[in-house]
């Protein structure tokens, strides 16, 4: 059964979220797209009270919250004149995480996500020949030993240049080895310290949509095994769950 939406209690977050975006008026929007700079001080507040952290469990940190909350916080950074697509992707990612991971990536990731030592605000899927059709992906993943080799290009992908981790897709049985185009696709949580410059290359793509995206290119980037979540080969299904919260 789908609980009562209680008013009072959204409400009371968005007067706590108004109340926070109050000093970061237009001008800091401005300054910050005029620069196509990154509003740090805005991202490091809003994690610090603890609302980018609102659908973490209070287990691992975080306040427990749903959807229709988290929903709620990003509309209201938006309706003060900020732009919730400088964060939004900490919250569907980490609950890709949530929902998939291991209890060592949870136990391992979920606390410092929620206190603001990490960002996981990125989501790598798209590839210059795929966007819709995410069936059609060539970036791949190939098992030798402990490792996991990837190969391939991404584009459009997000705050990549601003994120520590990133939920990244790629298939791990080629297409005309899988009986349903949805299988063989696996997820991974790569570390962006570790990865670049190390078989992951950057490329900033010059956008007006208010917040960073990139081109990735990856040339052997090794990932460790204890990288996949979830089960091998069912990765699409993971991230249309993170989607979906993201769409919302
Ligand atoms: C600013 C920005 C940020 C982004 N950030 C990310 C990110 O962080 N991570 C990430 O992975 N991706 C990201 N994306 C990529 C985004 O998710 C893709 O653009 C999207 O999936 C669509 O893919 P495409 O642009 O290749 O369009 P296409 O797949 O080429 O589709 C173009 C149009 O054709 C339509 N269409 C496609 N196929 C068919 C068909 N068979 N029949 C009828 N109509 C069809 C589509 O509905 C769409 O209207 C970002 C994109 C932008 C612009």
């Amino acid at each position: 059964m789908i609980a009562p939406i209680d008013h009072d209690a959204l409400e009371a977050i968005r007067d706590g979220v108004r109340s926070l975006c109050k000093p970061y008026g237009g001008d800091y929007w401005r300054a910050i797209d005029a620069s196509q700079g990154f509003p740090e001080q805005f991202v490091d507040e809003l994690t610090r009270a603890g609302w980018l952290a609102a659908m973490i469990p209070e287990a691992y940190g975080g306040s427990g919250l749903g959807l229709a909350e988290a929903s709620v916080i990003l509309e209201e950074v938006n309706r003060c004149g900020g732009n919730a697509g400088f964060v939004h992707g900490q919250m569907y990612n980490m609950a890709t995480l949530l929902k998939h991971g291991s209890e060592a990536q949870k136990a391992a990731i979920l606390p410092r996500l929620a206190s603001g030592e990490l960002r996981l605000q990125s989501m790598g899927v798209t590839e210059p020949s795929t966007g819709t059709d995410t069936t059609k992906i060539k970036t791949t993943a190939v098992k030798r030993g402990d490792r996991y080799v990837v190969n391939g290009q991404k584009v459009w992908i997000s705050r990549v240049q601003h994120s520590d981790l990133m939920i990244l897709l790629a298939r791990t049985t080629p297409l005309a080895e899988v009986q349903r185009k949805a299988d063989g696709m696996s997820i991974f949580l790569v570390d962006l310290h570790q990865a670049i410059g190390q078989g992951m290359r950057v490329q900033p793509i010059d956008n007006m949509v208010g917040h960073e995206t990139n081109e990735l290119f990856f040339d052997d980037l090794e990932l460790p095994v204890d990288t996949l979540i979830g089960e091998e080969g069912k990765g699409f299904r993971y991230i249309l769950d993170g989607l979906n919260a993201e769409r919302t």
